[in-house]
């Protein structure tokens, strides 16, 4: 088995979420829709959620912009997707405390989320990748889901 480097996986995982975005389009019905964007790069997202009871039932995401903000929203909707919304809200933390360079990332929690480390390199991209995660925090909250 060939062990792919950081950098490889991170190429690799970005272009493939990049070129077939999962949970694209819109979601309907929703409780929750937030457009959100990033001004520094132009990356825009419209954020769909549905709950049901505390899970994250249904998720959903338009947008454009770079691969990095496409990539890493499709990347988010597809983890947290059924997971209940305080589990989702541990990920987001973790993967913002990871880009922010606090925290390692522990694989095992991440999976294929860890690949977004290879972004921290690239500071300007810190915002692109984190912009489908702050939504998901934003929709969480306006949903009533976040625990402090
Ligand atoms: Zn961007």
């Amino acid at each position: 088995m060939v062990r792919l480097s950081l950098e490889e996986l991170y190429k690799e995982v970005i272009l493939d979420h990049y070129r077939a975005p999962r949970n694209k389009g819109r979601l309907d019905p929703h409780d929750v829709a937030l457009e959100r964007n990033n001004p520094l790069c132009g990356d825009e997202i419209e954020l769909f959620v549905k709950f049901a009871g505390d899970d994250v039932e249904g998720i959903a995401f338009e947008g454009k912009g770079c691969s990095i903000s496409q990539a890493s929203a499709s990347m988010m909707t597809e983890k947290v997707q059924g997971l209940p919304a305080k589990d989702a809200q541990l990920v987001a933390e973790s993967i913002k405390r990871m880009m922010a360079g606090e925290e390692e990332g522990d694989v095992e929690t991440l999976g294929d989320l860890i690949s977004l480390k290879g972004v921290v390199k690239y500071p300007v991209r810190i915002k692109c990748a984190l912009l489908g995660w702050n939504t998901l925090l934003e929709a969480l909250e306006e949903g009533g889901k976040t625990s402090s």
